[in-house]
């Protein structure tokens, strides 16, 4: 989001927030050209595309729902609040950036996978078992051989 003081696109969301009955966000955001401090509120389902469940039905994009995913995922983990809500931010970036009216619920899914997984990894595989609903011990093994295949080292910060 643009800067209104310096028009510099890249500020960063350093507080996030619900309002009102979780449908509203308010987020206070810094520049990092200007430091100048906003705050925007967002009403996350009107611009967002609609999401295709399995099966077939839509909903409206719910950030509150996306946030108490992770967080129930990330409970007690030493994970910064700060770099959740980066998380979430990017997952929505790609959200609006898919340009699409519908976007199936399984790639949120997999995008939320994809954060936690460079997160933390117990945060991941929580995830992980209850979305992809481990029906065998072979799903479960896959991810758990994911991880071991390819451990996240520093991630590269934007
Ligand atoms: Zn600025």
């Amino acid at each position: 989001m643009r800067c209104p003081f310096c028009q510099a696109q890249d500020t960063r969301v350093i507080d996030s927030r619900l309002g009102r009955d979780g449908d509203q966000v308010r987020r206070r955001r810094e520049c990092s050209a200007c430091g100048e401090r906003f705050t925007t509120f967002e009403t996350a389902e009107l611009n967002m595309p609609r999401l295709v469940k399995q099966d077939g039905s839509r909903e409206p994009y719910r950030e509150a729902k996306l946030r108490t995913g992770m967080l129930r995922a990330l409970e007690k983990r030493p994970v910064d609040t700060e770099l959740i809500e980066a998380a979430i931010h990017r997952i929505e970036q790609r959200l609006r950036g898919s340009a699409e009216r519908e976007v199936p619920a399984r790639q949120v899914g997999e995008w939320v996978m994809e954060e936690l997984r460079e997160l933390d990894q117990v945060a991941y595989v929580r995830f992980a078992s209850v979305y992809r609903s481990f029906q065998d011990v072979s799903a479960f093994r896959e991810v758990i051989d994911g991880l071991e295949r390819d451990r996240p080292g520093k991630r590269d910060d934007d």
